[in-house]
């Protein structure tokens, strides 16, 4: 590291270096603190720095860091934002250092009078990794249905940087991104930059910019500058070089589906599927934490649904948009699976609400209290169990006073929704005909909602909708899937009749 700038001007500008090549054979820190200053100085669009913790964002942040540092006072005059995404089931440990850290921006960036200003961004409650898992049922994501980072991390960093862009016309979004982590991201990277400029197009936004300065450097550049250059808003770079020693990759701030996956990494969720083994994880409990093992143990849990083998028993076969019934399309039998069925959500739910009990039991007081799942994601999935599944019996409140001998300030019965005695009923009687006891709450869920309504027109489109899912029992199903036609319901001939 630290070529002379006699040496980096000698190298031949027009060739590519090799990505295995140190950025320090052809240029020095002088020179990428001079691109730095120059990018920042050449307009007034405000920066965004993506900070994720890792070893990448934390170079790009301390670089410029030092550039601002070097530039009079009264150049220092455009806001420099640090966004760090949580998704709100990141593994405790990083979420420790990177709250900290951003403190720490934020304590030093004051003192110094320098223009950075750390925020933290959150997924909307509803898009949570618990509502969507537990409440909405998604199975838990896998390498072909990785839904989880839209939602947690790129979406709540695009609502930053919009946000900017609304208040300022315009913004430059800052990443620690390298062409030398991925071929994709290399190819990403090529296809959106601008001829003759620092910057290059933001993959979604006509309005945003992106500056990516260690995008030549390689992993070795990255680790020599970290532990050479101390860290500007005092923290010890060595302390990160210890969170890595177990794991070899990290979690970069994601702006684009393009991201690798980073599940396999201390900067992952706890909760992560997306690999085989949460390795990170388990050397965290093998060196002495042992408190993080009931989550590694809920992890597996999720985990083993995804065997093919099991999922019948977790998944449901309807579709939960339609409620159709769908064949594989790969030439094999069988049904694709849907969402987790709500008895499996049901016991997800208790279990986790066991796992924080036992996570804290073991961690003890001194530590803090570790919430895995926050209030209002429990009032959401409950919601949506009670609107969308017909959950009469009220699930989460039971649930949540079975586990903690307490309970939180629900909203009683705002629904105006039947009850548990209600659907005991109900479930004998529709025995006795042969009808699904879901089919009915649901008809009697809507007939309830639009009760006392002048214009009920919308009411016979909802029933029109119940009546067109899947009905059958699985039996049924997989009869008619080898051939055998069953019995068809007789509600076709029962709705004409409501609509007359
Ligand atoms: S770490 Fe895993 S669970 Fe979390 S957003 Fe990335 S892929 Fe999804």
């Amino acid at each position: 590291m630290g070529t002379s700038s006699d040496e980096s001007e000698s190298a031949d500008a027009s060739s590519q270096p090799d990505l295995e090549t140190s950025v320090f054979e052809y240029r020095d820190l002088d020179d990428i603190r001079e691109e730095i200053q120059e990018t920042y100085l050449a307009d007034d669009r405000p920066w965004v720095i993506g900070y994720s913790g890792g070893k990448d964002s934390t170079t790009t942040l301390q670089l410029i860091w030092y550039a601002i540092d070097d530039l009079q006072e009264s150049k220092q005059d455009k806001p420099i934002y640090v966004i760090s995404s949580d998704t709100l089931v990141e593994t405790p440990k990083i979420v420790n250092h990177i709250t900290s850290t951003l403190d720490n921006i934020n304590e030093y960036a004051e003192d110094e009078d320098l223009p950075f200003e750390a925020h933290k961004v959150y997924p909307d409650v509803s898009d949570s990794f618990f509502v969507n898992l537990i409440g909405r049922g998604y199975p838990a994501p896998n390498q072909t249905f990785r839904w989880c980072t839209e939602r947690l991390k790129i979406d709540p960093a695009d609502n930053f940087i919009m946000d900017k862009v609304s208040e300022h016309g315009e913004v430059v979004v800052i990443l620690g991104a390298r062409k030398a982590e991925s071929a994709t991201r290399e190819q990403v990277m090529n296809l959106h930059s601008i001829e003759g400029s620092n910057l290059s197009r933001h993959s979604k936004f006509a309005n945003a910019f992106v500056f990516t300065p260690i995008e030549d450097w390689t992993v070795d550049d990255v680790w020599d500058y970290l532990l050479q250059v101390d860290c500007p808003w005092g923290k010890d770079n060595r302390d990160l070089a210890a969170l890595y020693q177990e794991a070899d990759d990290e979690c970069p701030m994601v702006i684009d589906t393009s991201t690798p996956s980073c599940g396999n990494s201390r900067f992952g969720c706890w909760t992560c599927t997306v690999v085989q083994e949460d390795k990170a994880m388990e050397n965290m409990v093998d060196a002495g934490d042992d408190w993080l093992e009931p989550l590694l143990q809920f992890r597996d849990l999720l985990k083993s649904t995804q065997d093919p083998n099991d999922k019948p028993k977790y998944r449901e076969v309807k579709g939960r948009r339609h409620g159709y019934v769908r064949e594989k399309d790969n030439g094999s039998d069988g049904i694709i699976p849907r969402a987790y069925k709500l008895e499996f959500r049901k016991h997800l739910l208790r279990k986790l609400l066991e796992t924080e009990k036992e996570v804290n039991d073991r961690r003890g007081d001194d530590e803090g209290y570790l919430q895995l799942i926050r209030d209002e994601e429990l009032k959401e999935i409950r919601r949506i169990w009670r609107e969308e599944e017909a959950d009469w019996e009220d699930s989460v409140p039971q649930i949540y006073h079975d586990v903690k001998d307490d309970d939180l300030d629900w909203v009683q019965n705002d629904l105006g929704s039947f009850s548990a005695e209600e659907a005991a009923v109900l479930e004998e009687v529709c025995a006795e005909h042969d009808i699904p006891p879901k089919l009915m709450k649901r008809l009697l869920d809507i007939e309830l909602r639009h009760h006392g309504m002048k214009r009920r027109a919308s009411i016979y489109n909802k029933i029109d909708k119940v009546f067109r899912e899947n009905w059958r029992s699985i039996e049924e199903i997989t009869a008619n899937i080898e051939g055998e036609e069953p019995e068809r319901w007789e509600y076709d001939l029962e709705y004409e009749d409501l609509q007359q």
